[in-house]
């Protein structure tokens, strides 16, 4: 027989192999093996019989216990079933009709397959024609094929589980790409930054980077003041210093210096780590780049200074008002006071400040106003009030319009927005005459539409850059509101500015090249003195970037909900505001967590509750820091258990989304690794080792200790046992914790393997036993060894350090070990460690921290 056939798992041929061995080795016509279907052995499935008299091949036929209940019954007892007569043997007569006598048998041979012990399977020999009678070489015969098919099928097992780790962590590969989707994203839109409790910056995302001009190897080992732009005064970074390191999170902008020079802000939050104690062990920056934010504000402030006009926002809710210096400067009021109502009261007629609240008070989601009022102070200003609401706050501009009394200031004032923002990065401007003649295109409105100056200034062009369709649909909602016909076209786009409304829509720009992409355009109209409209202006803002980032947070969700279309993998999200869960995979959510089946949503107490309970604190601690410092996460729990179910292993990974500057939500997966848990679990079966002390397991020890038994059987070798119990340990573990015991295991086996030979073998056998096997020593020379252990191990103390203590418990421990040599005594493997077990029992009774040998009994 090819062994190598059989070790390398090849089950068809292994099988063939022996089947054919049994026919000619035993000289019978049908030979056969047979192979438990389930765990509980309830079917046996035939997986070859070859039938040379019958000329048949088989390997679909299936037997069941209920059919053959004294046939399964013997198997389980794991005997050689020898029936020469098989019609009247209890234990085969169940097949005399339909099988023994259809097939002609007489006579069956059946031995079980094992595999670690464990009846797997049963070989059959059957003998057609007449009656065998089977001896004793026959039985051995059968039995040794049995074992080899048992051989195979372990290797096949052992090969096939291999080959499904690859596949599970290549299928965990993938689906660990989805994180990385998230991480991209966060990664795309903040800077991250990690440091130490003295600041020295320990980790730095690609972006912060990017924005930096820094490389990696420039910016670790540094602090931040490596960015430092000597824009802020000194105490703004002690007082952040301060807070943070008081454990508080510190909020606000920072302007930071490129290393080229140029200067970035940043709109920082920065927070302390904590370990479990609450002691800060550094602190994590997330940053968002708003140079272009600060920059717009600044010109805005500027755009505005030069226009006569404010902005403000105002939440009815809380009273609170927010306003551009400008709207301040309009009203003269000076730019550390706060504003309120009173003020407008003082300044409006009693019937402009009623009609002014009305308008504020009563704006419903997404409607606007418009208001023009008088200030009673001198000189008069009329001022023009639009205004709309926005979730909680009503945003709007006031602009003077007392100042357009003058043409001339009109003018200037273009030809100050030619100077100042016309040639911004950031608008297109496109100033026209009242029938809209084109009289300004900037830089910027130049690079964004493809068209020269020169192609457009003189020209009736205005409406040149708008999708028809656009212009006609926006006409028809005009006539619609405003009940009057209005030709599509340039009309449409000054309607409502020429009844001096500031018109603010999306629109879609084409290019001189066909090219589209959306816009933000505002039109407004320039006044003369006496109210004539001399022009007006469009004021158009690139949204390409905008809407390829809402673009891409829609993608993300993609990516999450096609992931979820197994039940294996679910996407979620976790809403810090409202608490609760949501499963994108409903699979998932049924076939995997199993909550409340009419809930989409789960909350903090059902998911909490999901969960095994050694499991439901590190869910929730996870959880509250990921929600409160934005750490990443990615965890093992194990879902509560059913009665006789094992809950399954989920995997967690999540990172928090940020809205404002806060974080709303978690985004993650959840993952079912109860599969790969299990195939860890049954790889860690088929190991050697012991996990806490390194040494040989009890299995490998048992493998060795079988061997060496073979060896003096053989050889008549000598050989000793010793088996070593740590005395009252179970005292260890009761006064130091568990953690303390398995440091003294593992301590112990260090102490016990200095004073061992490289040929000796030395294993822990069970919890707080261990053993040795010493080759070619005999007992007397073994009991020496033993003594040296046992002194070196009474002698010696252990010093342990528990988490988050600085003082060192000692402990010391003492060993008891009985010691067995091989002798004529000793007649089986079993028999000898009794022996050496019967040594310690003594070595226990006469007092322990002793060594006794089995002579000496
Ligand atoms: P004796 O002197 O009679 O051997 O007393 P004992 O307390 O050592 O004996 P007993 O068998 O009653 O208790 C053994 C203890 O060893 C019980 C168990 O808590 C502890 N133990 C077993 N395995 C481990 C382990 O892996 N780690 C730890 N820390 N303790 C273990
Ligand atoms: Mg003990
Ligand atoms: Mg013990």
């Amino acid at each position: 027989m090819t062994s190598e056939t059989i070790d390398a798992g090849e089950l068809t041929e292994s099988a063939e192999l022996i089947v054919t061995s049994l026919i000619s080795g035993l000289e019978i016509k049908r030979a056969g093996i047979w192979i438990y279907k389930d765990h509980h052995r309830a079917t046996l499935k035939a997986c070859l019989i070859i039938d040379r008299h019958h000329q048949t091949r088989d390997s679909t036929t299936e037997i069941t216990r209920t059919q053959y209940p004294a046939y399964f019954n013997a198997l389980d007892e794991e005997i050689l079933i020898n029936a020469n007569n098989a019609a009247t043997n209890p234990l085969t007569s169940e097949f005399r009709h339909g099988y023994l006598d259809v097939l002609n048998i007489h006579s069956m041979l059946d031995a079980p397959i094992r595999i670690n012990g464990k009846t797997v399977g049963v070989v059959c020999c059957e003998h057609i024609g007449s009656t065998k009678v089977w001896n004793e070489d026959d039985m051995l015969f059968a039995s040794l094929l049995a074992d080899q098919f048992g051989r195979s099928m372990a290797a096949e097992e052992k090969i096939s589980q291999y080959r499904k780790l690859v596949e599970t962590s290549r299928a965990l590969d993938e689906q660990t790409a989805n994180l990385k989707a998230i991480h991209t994203s966060l990664n795309k839109f903040s800077l991250i930054s990690s440091t130490d409790v003295n600041g020295v910056i320990t980790d730095i995302n690609d972006n912060f980077l990017t924005v930096s001009d820094y490389s990696r190897e420039e910016v670790l080992g540094n602090t931040h003041r490596i960015f430092n732009s000597d824009y802020h005064p000194n105490n703004f970074f002690a007082e952040l210093w301060y807070q943070i390191t008081q454990g508080a999170i510190w909020q606000g902008r920072i302007c930071n210096r490129k290393k080229n020079g140029e200067i970035f802000w940043i709109d920082a939050t920065i927070s302390p780590v904590k370990n479990l104690l609450g002691k800060i062990e550094g602190f994590i920056g997330l940053y968002h780049e708003i140079t272009h934010e600060i920059d717009t504000q600044v010109q805005l402030q500027e755009a505005e200074k030069l226009s006569g006009s404010g902005s403000f926002r105002y939440n009815p809710k809380t009273d609170q008002w927010m306003t551009t210096e400008n709207f301040k400067n309009l009203f003269s009021i000076g730019l550390n006071q706060t504003i309120s109502w009173t003020i407008f009261k003082n300044i409006f007629s009693k019937n402009d400040f009623e009609k002014f609240k009305n308008s504020v008070f009563g704006l419903s989601e997404k409607s606007h106003f418009e208001l023009i009022v008088k200030t009673t102070s001198s000189p008069t200003l009329w001022l023009q009030f639009t205004g709309k609401k926005q979730g909680l706050w009503v945003l709007g501009s006031c602009q003077n319009i007392s100042q357009r009394v003058k043409q001339d200031y009109e003018l200037n004032r273009t030809i100050a927005f030619q100077k100042t923002i016309l040639n911004s990065a950031n608008f297109s401007i496109i100033a026209t005459t009242p029938d809209g003649t084109i009289t300004h295109f900037n830089n910027m409105a130049e690079k964004l539409l493809g068209y020269k100056p020169d192609e457009l200034i003189g020209q009736l062009k205005s409406d040149i850059f708008h999708l028809k369709e656009e212009i006609i649909d926006y006409s028809s909602e005009l006539e619609k509101n405003y009940k009057q016909k209005i030709t599509a076209g340039i009309e449409t786009l000054i309607f409502k500015p020429k009844l001096g409304i500031v018109d603010e829509r999306e629109w879609t720009y084409i290019t001189k090249y066909g090219k589209t992409f959306p816009v933000s355009l505002s039109v407004t109209a320039i006044f003369n003195d006496k109210e004539k409209i001399i022009g007006y202006l469009g004021i158009g803002k690139d949204l390409t970037k905008q809407k390829e980032i809402e673009k891409y947070s829609a993608q993300l969700n993609n990516i999450l909900a096609t992931a979820g279309t197994i039940a294996s993998f679910s996407g979620f999200l976790y809403d810090v505001n409202k608490a609760e869960f949501v499963i994108t995979n409903e699979h998932f959510r049924e076939q995997v967590l199993q909550p409340n089946p009419d809930k989409t949503m789960i909350d903090f107490a059902d998911i909490q509750s999901l969960f095994a309970e050694p499991h439901r604190e590190t869910i929730a601690t996870t959880l509250e820091q990921a929600i409160r410092f934005g750490t990443e996460f990615d965890i093992q729990v194990q879902l509560s258990t059913a009665a006789n179910d094992p809950g399954n292993w989920l995997r967690i990974a999540g990172t928090a989304q940020y809205e404002d500057n806060s974080i709303t939500s978690i985004l993650g997966f959840i993952q079912n690794i109860t599969e790969q848990k299990q195939l860890e679990e049954k790889l860690s079966s088929l190991a050697l080792t012991d996990e806490l002390t390194s040494i040989a397991n009890r299995r490998s020890l048992m493998i060795q200790l079988t061997n060496e038994w073979k060896r003096h059987a053989r050889y008549q070798s000598s050989a000793s046992v010793l088996i070593l119990d740590i005395d009252h340990f179970k005292a260890v573990n009761d006064r130091l914790g568990h953690d303390a015991g398995d440091y003294a295991l593992q301590c112990f086996s260090f102490t016990v393997k200095e004073q061992l030979r490289d040929s000796d073998i030395f294993g822990r056998f069970g919890g707080e036993e261990f053993l040795i096997l010493a080759p070619n020593s005999e007992e007397s020379t073994a009991v020496k060894l033993a003594e040296k252990i046992r002194k070196s191990i009474a002698t010696s103390t252990m010093r342990y350090t528990p988490p988050f203590q600085s003082n060192a418990i000692e402990i010391s421990i003492t060993v008891s070990i009985g010691v067995c040599g091989l002798s004529e005594r000793i007649s089986s493997l079993s028999r000898w460690l009794a022996a050496a077990d019967k040594s310690l029992y003594t070595a226990k009774q006469t007092g322990r921290n002793r060594v006794v040998s089995y002579q000496s009994l």
